[in-house]
C-alpha cells in the first residue's frame, strides 16, 4: 500500500495547533518547525490568527489548498466533524493523535467507528487514533510529539505503544542511532502493522524493520506477507500482551496446552520474524542488521586484548551453537609477522594488553580475509596503553575497506572508552556492552540467513477420502452435535489414511463377550458415552482382558460404577476393542488459534500428557521438514529414537501422521480442535495405531 501521503507530504495541516507551550497541539507544531520541514505547514485553530509566525486557519475548508497530510489533535468528540471536512476537500491521509476512542470503552468505540466509517467512505487512510504520530528523518518530517527528530538511518520502527516509541526515540537520540521511519500505530483503526511493514519493505532507505506489537490484526495474512517480506528485509519484533480469549474452555489436550503465545511463536518462526525480548536486544540486533552485511556462515573469529573477555566470547559462541573459526595456516603466519611473540595467534586472537591501535588494525585486516571466517568480533578492555579512539577509527576504516563480512565491536568499560564508542557509532560499527550480547546478535543473523536459505516449503498432499469426512462433519453440524465421538472420529481418521483398532459397541455383557470372541484376545473395554471426555478418569478403560469371564466382569463393573460417578452422563454402552501390541504413546493434536488458524501439536502422549507438558507446536499446513522438526524439538524425541538398548520407533511414520492430520484440519475448517491420544507407535516398519481420538467442531 502506498503511504506516501504520510511519509513524504508536501503540505501538512495541524488541526488543533495551539499557542500554549506544553500542549500537544503546540509541541507538534514546534517539532515540525524544529525538524526543518521543507513543505507547507497550515495550523488550524479558529481562535488564533498566527502561531510561531505561521498564518492560522479557522478550519480545513478555509485552507488555500488541500493538504497532503492532516494531523488531528482536538478532543475525540470533534474528530468526526473534522473528518467530514477532510472528505469534503478530498484529503487522503490523516493522523489522529487524539486519545479517548476504543481504548476507553464502549462510547469511545462508537466514536472511533463513526470516524473510520466517514474516512473509508471518502477513501481517506487513517493512522491512529491514540497515537504519537509519524517521523521521517530523511524528509525532515516530525509530525509527532514523541521527541526530537532523530538521525537518518536504516531502521524503520513501528509501535503499538506511543510511550514505548518515545522511550525508543530518546534512547536512539542519546546514542546517535538513526531511522528511516518511525510510526506510532495507536489503536490501528485503519492502517495497521502490516500496512506499515509492507510500505517500509518497499522503501529504499529501510534496511531492517523493527517494531513493538501487542496484537496482530489479521494473523493469516500477516504470516503470509511477513514471510514474503522477511526474504527481502529482516523483521525484528517485540511482542507483549498476555493470553487472549480463545484458549478458554478447551476440551482437547491440545487446546488446553496451547496458549496464544505458542501461536505467536510459531507464526514468527514460520515467517522468519526475529523475536526480541527487550528494547536492548532489539537495538543490539537492529544496529547490526541495519549496518553490516549478513554473515555467510556461523564461523566467528574473536580479536581481543585480554584473555578473560575472549573466553567469555568463546563460551557464548559455543552456547549459541555457533562455530569458533579455525584460522588458515596462511592467516596465522601473517599474524606472526607483526605480532609480538607472546601473542596468541589462534582464535581468540590475543593482541595482548599493550596493543595499540595499529596492532588491532593489522589483526582485523588479516583475519577478515580468512575464508574460514564468517564474522569478526573485536573486544577491547581499557588497559594502561589502550587507544580506544584510534582503535575505533581503525575498525571503522577496515570495515569500509572490506565491507563483505560483518564486524562487531565490544568495548568494555565506560569513561575510558567513551570516545571510541562514539567513533564506532558514527562509523556504523555495531557496538555491544558485553561479549554475550554481541554473540547473541551474531546468532540472530546466522539464524536469519539459515531461515532465508531453507528449502522452499512444499506441503505434501495425500490421497484421502474427503467425501466421507464431509458427510460425517456435515451431519454432526446439521444435528447441532459439536463433539464427534470416538467411533466416528476414527472413521474420519481412517479416511485420511490412519489405522485404528478394530472394535464394536456392546450394550449387554453377552454382546461384549461375542465381540471379544470375534476380535480375539486380549481386548480392551472402554465406556461409551458422548458426555465422558477422558474415559480413564472415571475408570472407563480396562486393558489386557484375556478371557470371556473377564469381559463380563469388566462390563458389569463399568456399567455399575460409572453411572454412579457420573449420574448426568448419557451412557450408550461399552466399546470392545482389539488390544494393540506394545509401543510408545505419543499425541498428535490440533487447536485452531483465533488469529493464526490450525496450530498442530506433537508430544509425549497417553494419560500423562498434561502433566508432562512435553509438547511442541507449529502452524498448519506442515511440510515434511516442519513435522520432523516438531518431533525433534521435544524431549520425547530422544526416547523415540531409543535409549539404553531400547529399540527406537518409526520417526518418519509419526511425521507422516502429523502431515496427514495437518491436511485434514486444513481441508476442514469446521474442525475446531482434535487429539489423537494415544497414537501408538512401534519399531521401524510397523504401522502406528490411532487408539483414541476426539474431534470438536464449530459452525
Ligand atoms: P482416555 O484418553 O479417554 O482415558 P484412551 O482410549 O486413550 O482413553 O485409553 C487410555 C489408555 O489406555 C491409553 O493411553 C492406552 O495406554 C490404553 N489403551 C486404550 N486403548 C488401547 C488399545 N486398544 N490397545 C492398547 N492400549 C490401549
Ligand atoms: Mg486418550
Amino acid at each position: 500500500m502506498n503511504l506516501e501521503g504520510f511519509f513524504n507530504p508536501q503540505s501538512v495541516a495541524i488541526v488543533g495547533a495551539s499557542r500554549q507551550k506544553g500542549k500537544v497541539g503546540y509541541e507538534i507544531l514546534a517539532n515540525m518547525l524544529e525538524a526543518g520541514y521543507r513543505g507547507k505547514i497550515f495550523p488550524v485553530n479558529p481562535k488564533a490568527d498566527e502561531i510561531e509566525g505561521l498564518e492560522c486557519y479557522k478550519d480545513i475548508e478555509s485552507l488555500p489548498e488541500t493538504p497532503d497530510l492532516v494531523v488531528i489533535i482536538i478532543p475525540a468528540k470533534f474528530v468526526a466533524g473534522v473528518m467530514k471536512q477532510c472528505a469534503k476537500v478530498k484529503a487522503k491521509s490523516v493522523i489522529i493523535i487524539t486519545a479517548g476512542f476504543r481504548e476507553v470503552g464502549k462510547d469511545g468505540m462508537t466514536l472511533e467507528n463513526e470516524v473510520i466509517r466517514i474516512a473509508r467512505q471518502a477513501g481517506i487512510r487513517v493512522i491512529g487514533p491514540n497515537c504519537l504520530g509519524v517521523i521521517v528523518p530523511g524528509n525532515k518530517l516530525n509530525a509527532s510529539f514523541g521527541g526530537d527528530l532523530p538521525a537518518s538511518g536504516g531502521i524503520a520502527y513501528l509501535s503499538q505503544s506511543g510511550a514505548l516509541l518515545a522511550a525508543i526515540l530518546d534512547t536512539a537520540n542519546a546514542n546517535g542511532i538513526g531511522f528511516s521511519t518511525l510510526v506510532s500505530i495507536g489503536n490501528k483503526a485503519d492502517v495497521d502493522e502490516l500496512d506499515i511493514i509492507e510500505a517500509v519493505a518497499e522503501d529504499g532507505d529501510t534496511k531492517v524493520i523493527a517494531g513493538y506489537l501487542e496484537s496482530i490484526t489479521d494473523g493469516n495474512t500477516f504470516v503470509r506477507e511477513a514471510e514474503r517480506i522477511s526474504y527481502i528485509k529482516p523483521i525484528l519484533l517485540m511482542k507483549s500482551g498476555g493470553t487472549e480469549a480463545g484458549a478458554v474452555a478447551a476440551s482437547s489436550h491440545t487446546g488446553s496446552l496451547a496458549g496464544s503465545e505458542v501461536a505467536y511463536e510459531s507464526a514468527f518462526e514460520r515467517s522468519g520474524i526475529i523475536r526480541c525480548n527487550s528494547i536492548k536486544q532489539q537495538f543490539d540486533y537492529a544496529q547490526a542488521f541495519a549496518n553490516q552485511p549478513l554473515p555467510a556462515g556461523a564461523r566467528v573469529a574473536v580479536i581481543t586484548n585480554a584473555g578473560g573477555p575472549g573466553i567469555m566470547a568463546a563460551d557464548a559462541i559455543e552456547r549459541e551453537g555457533l562455530t569458533f573459526a579455525k584460522l588458515n595456516e596462511g592467516t596465522i603466519q601473517k599474524l606472526a609477522e607483526k605480532m609480538p611473540a607472546a601473542a596468541n595467534l589462534l582464535n581468540p586472537i590475543d593482541v595482548l594488553g599493550d596493543a595499540l591501535a595499529d596492532r588491532y588494525e593489522y589483526a582485523l585486516d588479516v583475519v577478515i580475509d580468512d575464508n574460514n571466517v564468517d564474522a569478526v568480533l573485536v573486544l577491547l578492555t581499557p588497559q594502561a596503553m589502550t587507544e580506544s579512539a584510534k582503535t575505533a577509527e581503525a575498525i571503522v576504516r577496515i570495515t569500509r575497506q572490506k565491507p563483505t563480512k560483518p564486524v562487531f565491536a565490544c568495548f568494555l568499560g565506560a569513561a575510558k572508552v567513551r570516545e571510541g564508542v562514539d567513533i564506532l557509532r558514527q562509523g556504523n560499527v555495531p557496538l555491544y556492552d558485553s561479549p554475550e550480547s554481541a554473540v547473541d546478535t551474531i546468532e540472530a543473523m546466522v539464524h536469519y540467513v539459515q531461515w532465508r536459505s531453507r528449502p522452499r516449503r512444499v506441503v505434501k498432499l495425500f490421497g484421502v477420502n474427503r467425501r466421507k469426512v464431509e458427510n460425517i462433519v456435515e451431519r454432526h453440524l446439521r444435528q447441532g452435535i459439536l463433539d464427534i465421538g470416538e467411533a466416528e472420529s476414527k472413521d474420519i481418521l481412517e479416511a485420511y489414511g490412519f489405522v485404528t483398532p478394530k472394535g464394536a459397541i456392546a450394550t449387554t455383557a453377552d454382546q461384549a463377550a461375542n465381540i471379544a470372541q470375534q476380535l480375539g484376545y486380549p481386548v480392551v473395554l472402554k465406556i461409551w458415552s458422548p458426555d465422558i471426555l477422558h474415559k480413564s478418569d472415571v475408570g472407563g478403560v480396562k486393558v489386557g482382558i484375556s478371557s470371556e469371564q473377564e469381559v463380563r466382569d469388566a462390563f458389569d463393573l463399568m456399567m455399575y460404577r460409572i453411572p454412579r460417578k457420573k449420574p448426568d452422563a448419557h451412557i450408550l454402552g461399552v466399546l470392545v476393542q482389539e488390544m494393540c501390541r506394545k509401543g510408545k504413546e505419543v499425541i498428535l493434536g490440533m487447536h485452531r488459534d483465533p488469529h493464526f488458524g490450525p496450530l498442530m501439536m506433537f508430544g509425549m502422549g497417553g494419560i500423562m500428557v498434561e502433566v508432562l507438558k512435553d509438547v511442541s507446536f507449529y502452524l498448519a499446513p506442515l511440510t515434511a521438514q516442519e513435522a520432523k522438526q516438531m518431533l525433534i524439538s521435544t524431549k520425547t524425541y530422544k526416547i523415540l529414537q531409543g535409549v539404553r538398548g531400547d529399540e527406537g520407533v518409526d520417526i518418519e511414520r509419526i511425521a507422516e501422521g502429523l502431515q496427514r492430520l495437518s491436511q485434514l484440519v486444513t481441508e476442514f475448517p469446521q474442525i475446531k480442535e482434535m487429539d489423537i491420544n494415544p497414537y501408538v507407535v512401534g519399531s521401524p516398519g510397523t504401522t502406528p495405531i490411532a487408539v483414541d481420538a476426539r474431534i470438536s467442531l464449530e459452525k
